[in-house]
């Protein structure tokens, strides 16, 4: 059941500048200029985005259909950009410089089995936030030059895009005062395994737990916030990255290699490695607020290829999703 809604509040995105993934190798990224949305919803010029009330579990798209948010009650959002599949004849391919076109095979069937997986787990659901066009049409993981190829009428939806995130972020503070948003991807590097985008370099990853706390490079991270406010406070600091409750640790423990993590905690000189794009830099706490932000890029064999890898991968991140929220958000279940 779909319901298309008009009613709108925009809270325009900061355009960030930044490489994710397919875009090959190291993430460039820019200081952004401005603040991150304001907190409070403004009244439209012209209707962008879903705001409340919001039915819970209820499919809304934006007026193509192009675009779709089901809001939940955890405080998880997980955002699927390039797995799309419409490619409407009416929207021109986009064309720019260095463009990446080719979707991420199955990430949005993957999306949402771990929305599924995490009810299982905790009896609560995540907000969804999917691109449901092709990224040869549109990428939803670009600032709105980028993502749009200068197509205008792209323009609302990529602001609707945002404005849908913006909602479930603002519900998830409302009800729970922190939360994470996951951006989920998939790439084909050379090395199997799951690479986790904190916007922090290879290079950085690469210098020592002790070389990263002086700088206080996490401050610079996706999970800045988290970094300074887990409840567990033996885990603050460079521990979220690579310690043995990281998200990344939590994975290679369940069977799914992840970089970084304890088990592998960088990539090694000349290995390709994202570390987190658009929605990252934007929906994370680097700028402050109250939500995090970890890319995931997936790799494709025993992850997400079939539905069986798909669904284990899901109970997996679940799981580890479920030990991560209780020990560092204090959140075990709210439904
Ligand atoms: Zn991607």
């Amino acid at each position: 059941m779909h319901t298309s809604t008009r009613l709108a509040c925009l809270r325009f995105a900061t355009l960030v500048i930044i490489a994710g993934c397919g875009g090959g190798g190291e993430s460039a990224t820019t200081t952004p200029t401005t603040p991150t949305a304001p907190t409070t919803p403004v009244a439209p010029a012209t209707p962008v985005g879903p705001v409340g009330p919001l039915v819970i579990g209820q499919t809304y798209t934006d007026e193509n259909g192009w675009l779709e948010y089901v809001p939940g009650n955890a405080p998880l959002v997980i955002i699927a950009p390039h797995g799309g599949s419409l490619a409407p004849s009416a929207l021109p391919d986009r064309v720019c410089a260095g463009c990446v076109t080719v979707n991420d095979a199955n990430t949005q069937e993957l999306a949402r089995e771990i929305i599924a997986a995490f009810e299982r787990r905790t009896g609560a659901k995540a907000h969804l936030v999917v691109n449901r066009l092709s990224r040869r049409k549109f990428d939803a993981n670009r600032d709105m030059g980028e993502a749009t190829g200068g197509t205008i009428a792209l323009q609302k939806p990529w602001a609707w895009l945002h404005a849908a995130v913006d909602s479930a972020k603002d519900i998830t503070t409302k009800r729970h005062g922190r939360g994470l948003v996951i951006d989920l991807h998939g790439h084909a590097h050379a090395v199997a395994r799951l690479e986790l985008g904190y916007l922090l370099s290879e290079s950085e990853l690469r210098q020592s737990d002790a070389t990263l706390t002086a700088s206080s490079t996490m401050l610079r991270s996706s999970i800045a916030k988290l970094s300074t406010d887990s409840r567990s406070t033996t885990d603050r600091g460079v521990p979220m990255l690579r310690g043995p409750f990281s998200l990344g640790t939590l994975l290679a423990s369940a069977g799914f290699p992840s970089v970084p993590s304890a088990q592998d905690p960088a990539p090694k000189v000349g290995e390709e490695y994202f570390n987190g794009g658009f929605n990252t830099q934007r929906h994370g706490s680097v700028q402050g607020g109250a939500l995090d932000a970890i890319q995931i890029e997936c790799n494709f064999a025993g992850v997400r290829d079939a539905p069986n890898s798909r669904a284990a991968f899901a109970t997996a991140l679940a799981n580890a999703l479920a030990i991560y929220f209780e020990r560092h958000y204090g959140w075990k279940s709210s439904p």
